[in-house]
C-alpha cells in the first residue's frame, strides 16, 4: 500500500519543486507514515494523505515600513494557517533573510503534528518575514514589526490563530507586535504567545524549549539508564533555544563546551558555566552582539565562518551528547559521521530539521537515541499552550507548576513516540513514532468532520 504514500510524495514533488525544504519535510513525514496506510483503509479513502499536506490556507503580504533615515523598506510577509483539526493555529514567526514560501511550509507542515504531540488543543501555523533584525535599531525594529501586524492581525485571534517567536523573533518583537495588536484591536487577549511576563506572558516560556530538548534527552537516556551527569554535551547557536538548553544542562550535570552564530563557533572545553552563560545572555538578549565576543572574553578558540559541527569534525572533539539549536539543515551527513566516530550517542534537536535525511539515517544505523525536533523541542509550543490556558483562565501559575507541566508533557511526548513506534513494529524509532502518534490523532480529527 505504500504506492499510496508515493502517489502524495509525487504529487507534492511536482506541484512544490520550487520548495526544496518542504518537499523534504513531505518525505520525512510521509516515508514513515507508511505502517499506518494498511491499518487504516479509511484515511485512504478520505484522502487524509493527500489532504494533510495541503494547507488551509497561505497568506503573503507586503510590509511597507519606513526606516531611521525616512527611506521606504519593502519585506514580505507570510503566515501559512496549516491545519486547524484538533484547535485554532498555532505556531511561531521567524524573521530572517533567509524566509521564503517554501521554508514557512516546511515549518507550519512540521508543527502540525508537534502540536499534536503536546496533546494540547492547538493546530499547525508558521509564519515570518523576510526582514533581518541583525544589526537594526529598535526604533526601526519596532517600526517593522507595526507595519507587519498591520495586515496580520485581521487573519489571527485567540481563538482562530495564535503567533509566537521562532529565529529573529523574542521577547522585543512579541512586544512590539502584541503592542500594536492591542492598538488597532482594543482588547487584550492571547493573541500571542511568549508575551512579557507584565503583560499575561507565562513563567517559563522562555526556557521552555531548551529545557523540554534537555528533558527529551534526559527521557531517552534512562531508556539505557544513564543521566546527563558528566557527559560533555554540544549545543549549536547562541540564541533562545542554545541559552537555555546550556541553562538546563548544567543543572543536570551535564557540560557544554560549544556555541555559535553564523560568524562562527566558539569552543569552551572547559564548559560553559553560568556566570559564562549570563555573559552570553548579556551579549546576545541585550547588547545583541557575535559570539566572537565570547572568545575574547574567556580565551578560548573562534572558528570563524565555521558550525560548532565542522568544528566537532575538523578538531575531532570527543562528546556524549548533541543539541543541535541553529537553524534548519546544519547537520550533514558528514558533521553525523563525525559525531558517530567521536563518541556521541544521543541527539536532542531544539531546532527545527537541523539534521539532513542522509545524517539521520547515520544516526539510525549506529543506534544513536536520536530525538526528532518535532517531539524534542515541542516544549517550547506546549508552554505557549499553557500561556494560552492561562490566559483564558485569565490567571497565572507559579514558576515550579509550569515547569512541573512542562516536564510531564515532555515525558508523555517520549513515551507516546515509543509506543507508536513500537505498535507499528519500529521499537526505539522515535522518528517514526514521534510522525505517526501525531499524525493519527489529526487524521482521526479530519475524519470526523467529513471532507472539508
Ligand atoms: P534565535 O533567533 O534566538 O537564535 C538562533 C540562533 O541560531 C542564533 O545564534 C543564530 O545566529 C543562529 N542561526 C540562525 N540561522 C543560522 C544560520 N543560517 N547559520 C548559522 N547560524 C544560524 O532563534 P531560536 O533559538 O528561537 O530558534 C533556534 C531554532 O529552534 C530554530 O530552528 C527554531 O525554529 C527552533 N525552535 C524554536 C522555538 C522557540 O521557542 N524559540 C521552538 C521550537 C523550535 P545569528 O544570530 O548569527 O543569526
Amino acid at each position: 500500500m505504500s504506492i499510496v504514500i508515493d502517489k502524495v510524495i509525487a504529487k507534492a514533488k511536482q506541484k512544490d519543486h520550487d520548495q526544496p525544504e518542504f518537499i523534504q519535510a513531505v518525505i520525512e513525514v510521509m516515508e514513515t507514515l507508511k505502517p499506518t496506510v494498511d491499518k487504516h483503509p479509511e484515511y485512504v479513502k478520505a484522502g487524509i494523505y493527500e489532504r494533510i499536506i495541503e494547507p488551509d490556507r497561505m497568506i503573503i503580504f507586503r510590509v511597507p515600513w519606513l526606516d531611521d533615515n525616512g527611506k521606504v523598506q519593502i519585506n514580505r510577509g507570510f503566515r501559512v494557517q496549516f491545519n486547524n483539526a484538533i484547535g485554532p493555529y498555532k505556531g511561531g514567526l521567524r524573521f530572517h533573510p533567509s524566509v521564503n514560501l517554501g521554508i514557512i511550509k516546511f515549518l507550519g507542515f512540521e508543527q502540525i503534528f508537534k502540536n499534536s504531540l503536546t496533546t494540547l488543543p492547538m493546530g499547525g501555523a508558521k509564519g515570518g518575514s523576510d526582514f533581518d533584525p541583525k544589526g537594526k535599531s529598535d526604533n526601526d525594529v519596532m517600526k517593522f514589526c507595526q507595519a507587519f501586524m498591520r495586515e496580520l492581525y485581521r487573519h489571527i485571534g485567540a481563538d482562530v490563530d495564535v503567533p509566537a517567536g521562532d529565529i529573529g523573533v523574542g521577547g522585543r518583537e512579541i512586544g512590539f507586535l502584541y503592542g500594536y495588536y492591542k492598538k488597532i484591536r482594543n482588547e487584550h487577549t492571547g493573541v500571542l504567545t511568549g508575551k512579557g511576563l507584565e503583560y499575561g506572558g507565562s513563567l517559563i516560556r522562555p526556557e521552555a524549549t531548551g529545557y523540554g530538548a534537555t528533558y527529551f534527552a534526559a527521557e531517552m537516556l534512562a531508556t539505557r539508564s544513564l543521566d546527563l551527569k558528566g557527559k560533555v554535551c554540544v549545543v549549536s547557536g547562541s540564541g533562545n533555544v542554545a541559552q537555555y538548553t546550556v541553562e538546563k544542562v548544567n543543572q543536570m550535570g551535564g557540560k557544554v563546551i560549544t556555541l555559535g552564530d553564523s560568524d562562527g563557533a566558539i569552543l569552551d572545553e572547559s564548559g560553559i558555566d553560568s556566570s559564562k552563560l549570563a555573559f552570553i545572555m548579556d551579549l546576545k538578549n541585550l547588547r545583541r552582539g557575535r559570539i566572537k565576543e565570547y572568545s575574547d572574553k574567556y580565551n578560548v578558540p573562534f572558528y570563524s565562518q565555521k558550525s560548532v559541527w565542522d568544528v566537532v569534525k575538523e578538531q575531532g572533539i570527543k562528546l556524549d551528547c548533541a543539541f543541535p539549536s541553529a537553524t534548519q539543515n546544519e547537520v550533514s551527513k558528514e558533521h553525523a559521521e563525525a559525531l558517530v566516530k567521536n563518541g556521541c550517542f544521543c541527539v536532542s534537536e531544539g531546532a527545527n530539521m537541523p539534521s539532513t535525511p542522509e545524517a539521520i539515517n547515520i544516526y539510525l544505523d549506529h543506534n544513536v537515541l536520536y530525538g526528532p525536533g518535532k517531539a524534542a523541542n515541542a516544549g517550547g509550543v506546549a508552554t505557549s499552550g499553557l500561556e494560552m490556558s492561562q490566559n483564558s483562565l485569565r490567571y497565572r501559575w507559579g514558576r515550579e507548576e509550569v515547569d512541573a507541566r512542562l516536564r510531564e508533557i515532555m515525558k508523555n511526548i517520549h513515551k507516546s513516540c515509543l509506543d507508536a513506534a513500537e505498535y507499528y513494529g519500529k521499537k526505539g524509532n522515535y522518528v517514526m513514532g514521534a510522525n505517526i502518534a501525531g499524525f493519527t490523532k489529526v487524521a482521526n480529527a479530519m475524519l470526523a468532520y467529513g471532507i472539508v
